[in-house]
């Protein structure tokens, strides 16, 4: 039997299960049966069912057409390859023709990488809005690494209370559990900043090593917001000069350390932020602890008190510029 092969490229909504189940339904002279990996990803599934289904009506002609066969049986079954952006899918049919006592399998493909890649240049580009700021202004930016986590939002909505735009270095492997937190950080007009894929320390690391820590989190920072980080900040804050030429992100680090990873007491993290606050200072803290997220109120209200603007890291470097200008 001559053999047509059809590749079914998906979009990759997220990671699947596989549980294989059968469904069998039975049509007016024979059984169809679909066997196939149950995600838990309703797009997908249905996506391939569609597919299946739409499939079937021309199948089922071409191989009467073809071979002249009365089917009594085609049972269709697919498995799918899971890369970083898509789900290869390749689905298989087995044939049975009782009248002949035959069986013969087929396997069937499709190329839909042209949709993928409308379906890219469809997809969200978020902006974060452009306020003015007065250049003259005493400004300070705050700054959280290492999240998102359970307390970012409960940092947010602190920032929120006050109105106050901070910067948020992510790591790039929590994105996509905490995908949600990270809208509402971009919806408050917050910044995301990159900050490696796992947290490895860089300098011991080849210069695709390190590339691939930067791009991988720009990819699914952009995959789960829609938005692409204009920032780097290296972890640990070291980072080499034969790595430095290879980013094409804007450097920062930082001016003020809260230490809030190593003091465990609130107020004296809070104590730390203020005493050490200037002018273009950029205060270091971390979204992962709940003395860093009760410090926060301590650290604004006296910093609003000594006439602070709180600026993103963005922001920041704008001003920079600006002064450096005139
Ligand atoms: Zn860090």
């Amino acid at each position: 039997m001559k053999k047509a092969f059809i590749l079914l490229v998906l979009l990759l909504c997220g990671c699947t299960k596989d549980i294989i189940e059968t469904k069998i339904e039975v049509t007016d002279n024979y059984v169809i049966s679909i066997n196939y990996p149950v995600t838990n990803i309703k797009k997908i599934d249905k996506q391939i069912t569609d597919f299946i289904d739409n499939e079937y009506k021309n199948f089922k002609k071409n191989i009467k057409d073809e071979y002249n066969v009365e089917l009594s049986e085609l049972n269709i079954d697919f498995e799918y390859t899971i890369s970083n952006e898509y789900i290869s899918v390749n689905i298989k049919s087995y044939i049975y023709d009782a009248l002949n006592k035959k069986e013969s399998t087929n396997n069937l493909s499709i190329d839909t990488k042209k949709e993928v890649k409308k379906q890219e240049k469809e997809s969200i580009d978020y902006k974060l809005q452009e306020r003015y700021i007065n250049p003259k202004s005493k400004i300070i930016a705050l700054t959280f690494d290492d999240g998102p986590s359970y307390y970012t939002k409960k940092i947010l909505s602190v920032l929120n209370r006050y109105n106050i735009k901070a910067t948020f270095f992510v790591v790039g492997n929590k994105v996509r559990d905490y995908s949600d937190t990270l809208k509402e950080v971009l919806n408050s007009n917050c910044e995301i900043g990159n900050h490696t894929y796992n947290h490895k320390l860089l300098t011991r690391m080849s210069d695709d090593e390190f590339l691939s820590q930067i791009n991988k989190t720009q990819e699914v920072i952009k995959q789960y917001t829609g938005f692409t980080p204009k920032i780097f900040r290296p972890s640990y804050g070291i980072l080499s000069n034969s790595l430095k030429k290879d980013l094409e992100l804007e450097m920062t680090l930082w001016n003020i350390d809260t230490l809030d990873w190593k003091y465990k007491n609130y107020k004296t993290i809070a104590k730390r932020a203020i005493k050490g606050a200037k002018d273009m200072g950029i205060i270091l803290m971390h979204d992962t602890y709940k003395r860093s997220l009760n410090a926060l109120p301590i650290i604004i209200e006296e910093l609003l008190e000594q006439d602070y603007e709180f600026v993103t890291i963005s922001e920041y470097n704008k001003i920079k510029e600006i002064r450096k200008n005139e």
